[in-house]
């Protein structure tokens, strides 16, 4: 059965980014603004992106561990390797904050004493995981992060994200590993708008976004979007509405993804992967045997251009028990699980029940 090799990497440090609203922050002008917008609120708000998410997922893999699956630590990313996609301007003004807490943004962005090293270490683990599918010591390797990093531009903190993970796994993969050409699949429920800002320009990075349309957060990456001067085509956005799910997912993938990397040839699959497309979560409708079959989509990708080298960086996903049991689920196709036919629930149930029932309705019985 486990005829693949797959690492996950997965880092304590990580959860030592836990801002909380009742903390004393940084005072001024924004944490004014964030203090009026969450006292007009109806019900108390904490931040969803919180670290249970990473402990679900450890406390799942080790309950119920994966045949064949290598498990591994993080670690930090330099500041010349944050620099390949941030500016030193953007890096030294994250720096300010370690040790604080701190609002970097209304949406929800905000660091706390641990952050900063946090976020260090989430993108220095995709470079890890990078590094261990390009020596070959594995086939693919997930990179269990947080904060996560797609909404991080090159000069701006966004979406709970503070530094773009898979953008800096990217520009590695490009300056040091000898992979110039890079395709980076992001099937979070949110646009990946960091992601494209960073390489809107590039030729030698595919950006692939599927996402719930503008105007849900963050609003970007309309259908038009398509990168521009030499990177002009490799950006390619699909936009669904609220309550597309597994179909929309998967046709998008056959029909879109696989032809653009079938022209783009790209010496490695990154994918921004996150989970709050699940149906439990609550922004579209993915089944977890969807992102199992996703997951068969992008090893296709990768086994037909660049010997199966795939890496995944984890985006998104908020509700638990959805995401901890999706990246399981996920986790046990990188070993090599046929991923199972993805069906409309109930479809199987009701041709039972049609197979019980017409014998009743024919003259011949
Ligand atoms: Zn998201």
């Amino acid at each position: 059965m486990a005829n693949r090799r797959a690492l996950a990497l997965f880092d304590e440090r990580m959860l030592l980014h836990r801002p909380q609203v009742e903390d004393p922050f940084q005072p001024g002008r924004l944490e004014r603004r964030v203090r009026e917008i969450l006292n007009g609120l109806e019900v108390k708000w904490n931040f969803p992106e919180r670290p249970e998410r990473l402990v679900a997922i450890r406390d799942l893999l080790d309950a119920e561990p994966i045949a064949g699956l290598v498990r591994g630590t993080g670690r930090s990313a330099s500041r010349e390797q944050l620099a390949r996609v941030h500016t030193f301007g953007y890096l030294d003004s994250i720096d300010r904050w370690r040790g604080r807490s701190a609002w970097l943004d209304v949406d929800t962005t905000a660091v706390s004493p641990g952050s900063v090293e946090a976020a260090e270490i989430a993108a220095g683990t995709a470079i890890a995981a990078v590094e261990a599918v390009a020596s070959g010591s594995t086939d693919s390797a997930f990179a269990l992060v947080r904060p996560p990093g797609h909404h991080a531009e090159s000069v701006r903190a966004r979406g709970s994200c503070l530094f773009n993970n898979v953008a800096v796994a990217a520009a590695h993969a490009q300056a040091e590993l000898n992979f110039p050409r890079i395709l980076i699949v992001d099937w979070d429920a949110h646009h990946g708008n960091g992601t494209q800002e960073i390489f809107w320009a590039s030729p030698d990075v595919l950006f692939f976004d599927i996402h719930r349309a503008a105007p849900f957060y963050p609003g970007s990456g309309l259908l038009g979007d398509v990168g521009a001067g030499l990177g002009e085509g490799t950006t390619v956005n699909v936009p669904i509405p609220a309550g597309a799910g597994d179909a929309a997912f998967l046709k998008a993938m056959r029909e879109v993804l696989r032809p653009a990397a079938d022209w783009f040839k790209p010496d490695l699959v990154l994918v921004s992967a996150g989970f709050d497309a699940h149906q439990a979560d609550f922004a579209l409708n993915v089944s977890h045997e969807g992102f199992a079959a996703m997951t068969g989509i992008v090893q296709e990708i990768a086994d037909r251009h660049c010997e199966g080298r795939l890496v995944l960086v984890l985006e998104g996903g908020y509700q638990l028990e959805a995401l901890s049991r999706s990246v399981h689920t996920v986790l046990r196709v990188l070993t090599g699980e046929t991923p199972a036919e993805v069906r409309e629930p109930g479809l199987a149930e009701v041709e039972d029940a049609a197979a019980f029932h017409l014998p009743a309705f024919s003259d011949d019985a």
